[in-house]
């Protein structure tokens, strides 16, 4: 089909992230209108259940009057103020606050960024800073896993363990270390139980820092659900595991809440959920449900306590964002933690994951289903090429992609990961728009089984 108007000075004018750059051209990108609720309206009028939330964020859905009117208010009242040298708003104070209430440790401040990856390039600082403080220069490399998301600046692309972050860009920087996924189903050996593969995985974690030395290695990252590495839900008992170790070694962890926090589990953190203590959290997207760019990383006050020592002797904390604090994220920010709590969205994770599960399950028994993975209101449906020995498809099928499209035919918007189509779904998203979305996949996948055999 020709591209329409719109398309034309879309390719024209854009460098699009996360796509295949030499296709778009071909095809030309789907141009979303308007949104309502749970739905999205491309430029033609076409409706499409948002199953992903835009990406992991948009928790609210789209159109909420209530955020909207927080936005606008703020905007009169000061739409820009930062918090450099000493300044402040009232906005940034308030959800300050309200994070550290609902904060799965003992928080003590929170640091505002514009975005999850600038969370997680402040952490990796923040651990050198204070190992520095402390009078430890050589605690400053930082395990990540394999397959982990962590964002896209140097240091939180370094931080990402899938290729497509590193290949060509010279990444990752030294000093950025990566263990195994805790895959099962994919890295679990022939014969080997899930709990062997654990232990396994775990002893490879120990290994690794043993080799290293432990005095070397400041903080261990890790998102509680693995998102865009294919949402890969953790086997029972990893993350105990993982903080034993980790305890035994004065190494930090940092819990990356970026899709897992304000509610997404069923619990208000991924932490809770997986029985993680962090020392230290980011978070972004549902923040502000997504409807500013802002992100925060909040810290315990033995960390503040080290920050304010060095700042005694060095002189400036020398770290900030121009819009990191920004009033409008932080009025949504606010916000949205007031309807999670007024709307009881914690609740309402709890009563659609069984609906949500029992949809998942049911694929189990197509045929290009591998393995359904999920927790609360997130989940992956993995698709290969032979159910029996778990062979992927040829990573130039693109089958996931293929899915993908399938499923815009079908009214539905979802995100395939290679081959992993990813849900997400905003949480306010009834039982029965539930129903729509898992009837438009169950199609998409019966259209990309005739499309690939
Ligand atoms: N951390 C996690 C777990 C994420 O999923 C993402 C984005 O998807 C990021 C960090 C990076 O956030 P941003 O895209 O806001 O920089």
């Amino acid at each position: 089909m020709p591209l329409t108007n719109v398309q034309t000075r879309d390719v024209e004018a854009l460098l699009h992230p996360y796509t295949p750059l030499h296709k778009l051209r071909e095809t030309g990108p789907l141009v979303l209108d308007h949104g309502e609720g749970v739905f999205v309206y491309d430029t033609q009028g076409k409706r499409y259940i948002e199953g992903m939330s835009g990406l992991w964020c948009a928790g609210l859905g789209f159109g909420d009057k209530e955020l909207i009117e927080a936005a606008r208010e703020q905007l009169d009242r000061l739409p820009y103020y930062h918090l450099f040298g000493g300044k402040s708003i009232e906005p940034a104070i308030e959800l300050a606050e309200k994070l550290k209430e609902i904060a799965p440790f003992e928080a003590s401040k929170v640091f505002f960024t514009s975005s999850g990856s600038e969370a997680n390039d402040t952490q990796v600082k923040l651990a050198w800073y204070y190992n520095n403080a402390r009078g430890r220069p050589e605690k400053k490399k930082i395990i990540s896993r394999q397959k982990a998301y962590h964002g896209v600046t140097i240091v939180s692309a370094s931080l990402t363990g899938l290729p497509n972050n590193h290949r060509d860009f010279d990444l990752p920087v030294d000093r950025i270390l990566h263990t195994d996924c805790p895959h099962y189903y994919r890295f679990g050996e022939p014969g080997e139980t899930e709990e062997e593969f654990t232990a396994r995985t775990v002893r490879s974690l120990k290994e690794l820092i043993a080799r290293e030395g432990p005095e070397t290695i400041a903080a261990f990252i890790a998102e509680p659900i693995m998102g865009a590495g294919g949402v890969i839900v953790p086997p029972a008992g990893y993350f105990e595991a993982v903080q034993a170790v980790l305890a035994e070694h004065d190494i930090l962890f940092i819990a990356d809440e970026v899709i897992t926090g304000f509610g997404r589990t069923g619990n208000w953190w991924g932490s809770e959920t997986f029985g993680i203590a962090p020392d230290t959290v980011s978070v972004a997207k549902q923040l502000t449900s997504a409807y500013a760019p802002l992100g925060a990383v909040m810290i315990s006050e033995e960390l503040y306590q080290a920050f304010v020592e060095e700042s005694a002797k060095i002189g400036v904390f020398g770290h900030g964002f121009t819009y990191g604090g920004h009033p409008l994220g932080c009025a949504l920010g606010v916000k949205a933690i007031e309807i999670y709590q007024s709307r009881d969205i914690l609740s309402r994770v709890r009563a659609l994951a069984p609906q949500f599960q029992e949809r998942l399950e049911r694929l189990r028994d197509h045929p290009l289903v591998g393995e359904v993975r999920f927790k609360g209101l997130v989940g992956g449906v993995e698709l290969v090429a032979d159910k029996t020995t778990k062979r992927p498809f040829a990573a130039n099928h693109g089958v996931g992609g293929i899915c993908a499209k399938h499923l815009e035919n079908h009214g539905a918007i979802l995100r395939a990961i290679g081959d992993t189509i990813a849900l997400c779904p905003p949480m306010i998203i009834t039982s029965d728009e539930l129903s729509q979305l898992f009837d438009s996949l169950e199609k998409a996948l019966d259209d990309t089984e005739a499309t690939v055999t």
